[in-house]
């Protein structure tokens, strides 16, 4: 079968490799769309777990011809994490895609209880429940409460993504982005305001927002959202950053603040966010997604320059 595969640092190809032979419990899904997303572009810089197929937002057929999503988050079974449902949190989690070979291929083998029929839902838009179930875990961590004023900093794809969830969830939602192009998607996209940094979310929400969840890398994103949620405020800190950032321990403190972290999602997560999709409770698919065939996802993962007016990039298999 053809894939993509990571060798090393800035080395990515389309080879040409055995199809995945299926573990116990475990089926082939044929993929017919897989989403590139950030994760996959540092493993590509970085050659992380190489040599390794990336793509953990992925939608296909089982043999039988039935649509389904994929669930990426692997938990041990074992564990008191995974004993809760919480296989994201698992500390020996294997992640299709990161930690095992994902689905920008024309095969990927997959447990069984990680398939999710889409009953209908588009198969090319599929992959992008995978993003929004991420967001939906971290929003639950958040406790939204009807009406809450949040803020969202970051409008890349999981960005978008999660003021979606919040929406969902029965809040207001701003959007904090630095570049205007982004900012603009943002409020296409359904954002009750936007702003840059030098912006006041409390001049739009009218009161300062009790809710932060940052989908923007580095310390000063964080400080951004830490300094400007309301005293007992909450603020998720989402976004990874290379080399790490730093938080001033003092604004936690002295503000009473909850700070909270999650990556990944459950399958109920995922059950939910393709639910809340299908239902049009969340307008998936952005406008700003680019199909492009599988020859051409190397380029895009060692894009050094992605294109800010595209949101996701979406691999047709
Ligand atoms: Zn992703
Ligand atoms: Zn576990």
């Amino acid at each position: 079968m053809r894939a993509v595969r990571i060798d090393g640092p800035g080395r990515v190809a389309v080879v040409d490799v055995p199809e995945p032979a299926p573990g116990d419990g475990e089926v082939l899904v044929a993929v017919r769309a897989a989403a590139v997303c950030a994760t996959d572009r540092r493993m590509a810089a970085m050659g992380t777990h190489a040599p390794r197929i990336p793509g953990h937002e992925i939608a296909g057929t089982l043999e039988d011809g039935t649509p389904v999503g994929v669930h990426p988050n692997l938990g041990c079974g074992r564990c008191a994490s995974c004993a809760l449902g919480l296989e994201n949190r698992c500390p020996d989690h294997v992640d299709i895609g990161i930690q095992r070979d994902g689905g920008l291929a024309q095969v990927v083998a997959v447990p069984r209880a990680h398939v999710v029929a889409l009953e209908g839902f588009p198969i090319e838009t599929a992959p992008l429940v995978e993003p929004l179930a991420t967001v939906l875990h971290a929003a639950k961590l958040l406790e939204v409460l009807e009406g809450d004023p949040a803020v969202v900093v970051g409008a890349g794809s999981l960005g978008i993504c999660a003021m979606w969830a919040l929406k969902a969830m029965g809040a207001r939602v701003i959007v904090m982005q630095r570049s205007p192009a982004r900012r603009g998607i943002a409020a296409e996209m359904g954002a009750d305001g936007v702003l840059g940094p030098e912006g006041d979310p409390a001049g739009i929400l009218g009161a300062r927002p009790r809710l932060a969840l940052v989908a923007a890398p580095g310390a000063e994103a964080l400080a951004w959202a830490l300094e400007r949620v309301e005293v007992g405020g909450r603020v998720h800190a989402f976004a990874g950053t290379p080399g790490g950032a730093l938080v001033d321990a003092n604004l936690v403190h002295y503000r009473h603040l909850g700070l909270v972290g999650s990556t990944g999602s459950t399958v109920e997560d995922y059950r939910r966010g393709l639910e809340l999709a299908r239902s049009g409770a969340v307008p998936l698919p952005p406008a700003a997604v680019r199909p492009v065939p599988l020859g051409d996802v190397p380029g895009v993962l060692l894009d050094p320059a992605p294109d800010p007016g595209v949101l996701k990039v979406i691999a047709a298999v």
